[in-house]
């Protein structure tokens, strides 16, 4: 991994912890121009109840919203977590090009089972199998500890406030 592509995944990092430490779900993401330049950044956003305000669902429409075809098609989505198959078809949708995740897909599942946490509403898919054109890569082996430390963080403290030990 190049040093400016470990900048923008430091990033992703923290914008998932500041998503923690709103008591949202720890992922965040960063949308890199060509020139390298950051064109815009979110964090999970469900906490309010609604559980489709991914940070990489955001970026996909901020982009259909405020850059050309030929502007989207040479962007890269770097991101905490793979994409869940909803902001991987929107990303699709909106002719995104290349994704650099710290953890897979599987990795979060993995963890979040191992944690007890019930399973989501929606099978977490890598990548490739809904949007196939994507270019991807990862996972980011420097960086996957902090990433699972987060998910951890915030699924004890859920399981604390429920009771559950
Ligand atoms: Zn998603």
């Amino acid at each position: 991994m190049k040093d400016d592509e470990l900048i923008h995944l430091r990033r992703c990092v923290e914008l998932a912890t500041e998503a923690l430490e709103a008591g949202d779900e720890p992922f965040g993401s960063v949308l890199v121009g060509e020139d390298g330049t950051v064109l815009f950044e979110d964090r999970n956003r469900v906490g309010g109840g609604d559980h489709t305000r991914h940070p990489e669902f955001t970026i996909a429409r901020w982009a259909a919203e405020h850059l050309s075809p030929g502007q989207r098609a040479t962007a890269t989505v770097y991101t905490s977590g793979e994409h869940c198959p909803m902001c991987s078809a929107a990303h699709g949708w909106v002719g995104l090009d290349r994704i650099v995740f710290v953890c897979s897909a599987q990795q979060l599942e993995g963890w979040l089972t191992e944690m007890g946490v019930p399973p989501a509403p929606v099978r977490f898919l890598p990548i490739p199998e809904i949007a196939p054109g994507v270019r991807v890569e990862g996972p980011v082996p420097e960086l996957v500890d902090q990433v699972r430390a987060l998910h951890r963080r915030f699924h004890q403290g859920a399981q604390r406030a429920q009771g559950r030990p």
